[in-house]
């Protein structure tokens, strides 16, 4: 019997972490369609990202591999579109594939979208308002400027595709949201939510970075005083005293960028009630996930980059009634570069052998197999090149996370070439979930730094990349 392919789609926002998203327990929004997605799938509890930025994470996705080898590993690094990637797969083994919405992997013909029938992004971050697209074109494609909001904009050019397609093959659509992402302008429909309430605040907002790596003190991304009129919509009040300013400026941009979700949420529901209407549920793989997570005002920040938890967790929910029970969850270390060799196998094409990461089927089934990782790698290149975070890597198993910031800019394009003092950290995230506390010094320690470190090199080994040539215990 032929392998029947499900349609996909897969739904990515720009900056959205899962601590805003209902389903996964948020105390501060309500994502109702969102949670239709959850409810009627799986959510993961332990999906990350192997480097918390934009341009880079979007390249594993596509390509399967990590940033070493694709060599995208900052903002400044563009994507060559000659790669081998998932959607240049599904297209040749017989789906109709487009993209629409946010990019971000560079523009002109070596960088524009390859492997897809139609597509229409955002030059670069794209704006929120009266937004330019590029649509598909000969010499990287045509640009030109669509009234209307930017979400409501990329699900309209989704829908379209979807009525316009072949209903007698299979289909994998990457709808791909701006939002949430800075600056968090919000459509009329949304611009009062939050007006006259309070949103509450993270425990961690008055973070005094004491007690860890000197990389937290030293980062520029401050809720309040590393914020510009931009990210506020008003002056910031510099004269009050940074506790007063953190709690003040976080009212201002955690509104608007709820309302910026809320309007996400809502475009989503019409996707799903497409699906519905079309009777298109049942053979529909829907995903919906972010390029990586983001603080809300956790550690008095905003912003992403650090391998810290709000940061590298992504969300991650799927909907597939053919093969996933309704309602449950997973707790297996997953990574974006899994995400690829899951496309595939759903699709019943063979995985390269490029890509490094592994199909999660199984685990959505509710059988992990045996031999499932059980620490991931991770790594930040750009070094001081945006809000002065250190370039670092790590190791994150269920319970410990030891990060090495071996701050130093190596040349990359991005990055900033200047060096400081090579720092660890260690979280016992068992007893410090909110890692305030490393204890990489703490001598009840040691023997889980060994082990640590061992199982660091062991994974950069096994992934192909370098260790830091000052990272010799
Ligand atoms: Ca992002």
């Amino acid at each position: 019997m032929k392998h029947r392919q499900p349609n996909i789609i897969f739904i990515m926002s720009d900056d959205h972490a899962s601590h805003a998203m209902s389903c996964y327990g948020s105390r501060i929004n309500t994502t109702p369609n969102l949670d239709r997605i959850a409810d009627g799938g799986m959510r993961l509890d332990n999906c990350f990202c192997t480097n918390a930025i934009c341009t880079p994470s979007r390249a594993t996705i596509l390509t399967g591999t990590y940033n070493h080898v694709n060599e995208v590993t900052t903002l400044s690094t563009p994507m060559d579109n000659h790669l081998q990637t998932f959607p240049k797969l599904l297209q040749q083994g017989g789906y109709q594939t487009a993209v629409f919405g946010k990019w971000h992997l560079g523009t002109g013909p070596d960088h524009c979208p390859t492997g897809f029938d139609d597509w229409a992004v955002l030059p670069g971050q794209g704006r929120y308002h009266n937004p330019e697209f590029i649509f598909k074109g000969p010499d990287g494609g045509t640009k030109k400027t669509v009234p209307g909001y930017v979400t409501d904009l990329i699900t309209d050019l989704s829908l379209d595709w979807m009525k316009a397609r072949d209903p007698n093959r299979p289909f994998c659509l990457l709808y791909h949201h701006k939002a949430p992402h800075r600056p968090w302008y919000p459509d009329e429909k949304h611009a009062d939510m939050f007006l006259n309430e309070e949103v509450p605040e993270p425990e961690t907002l008055q973070d005094d970075y004491s007690n860890r790596a000197s990389a937290a003190a030293a980062a520029e991304m401050r809720v309040g005083p590393n914020m510009s009129t931009t990210d506020l919509k008003c002056e910031v009040p510099k004269e009050l005293p940074e506790d007063e300013l953190r709690s003040w400026a976080y009212q201002r941009y955690i509104k608007d960028y709820l309302r910026v979700i809320a309007s996400v949420d809502d475009n989503v529901g019409r996707v799903l009630d497409y699906l519905e209407e079309e009777d298109l549920t049942e053979d529909t793989v829907v995903i919906y996930t972010s390029d990586q997570g983001f603080f809300l005002g956790d550690h008095g920040w905003y912003d992403k980059r650090f391998m810290y938890e709000e940061s590298l967790r992504m969300p991650f929910i799927l909907r597939y009634p053919r093969e996933v029970a309704a309602g449950t969850c997973n707790d297996d270390i997953v990574l974006n570069v899994d995400f690829p060799a899951l496309f595939l196998d759903l699709a019943g094409i063979e995985k390269p052998e490029t890509f490094q990461g592994r199909s999660f089927r199984a685990n959505l089934q509710g059988e992990t197999p045996g031999d499932w990782r059980e620490s991931m790698y991770y790594r930040y290149w750009m070094h001081k090149a945006h809000h002065n975070v250190y370039a670092h890597y790590g190791i994150r198993t269920k319970r410990y996370k030891l990060i090495y910031y071996y701050a130093d800019g190596l040349g990359q394009v991005g990055s900033i070439d200047e060096t400081h003092e090579p720092e660890w950290e260690l979280f016992d995230l068992e007893r410090d979930p909110s890692e305030l506390n490393s204890v990489y010094g703490d001598p009840t320690y040691a023997d889980t730094v060994t082990e640590l470190k061992a199982e660091l090199h062991r994974r950069q080994e096994e992934v192909g990349d370098e260790r830091y040539f000052r990272d010799v215990d």
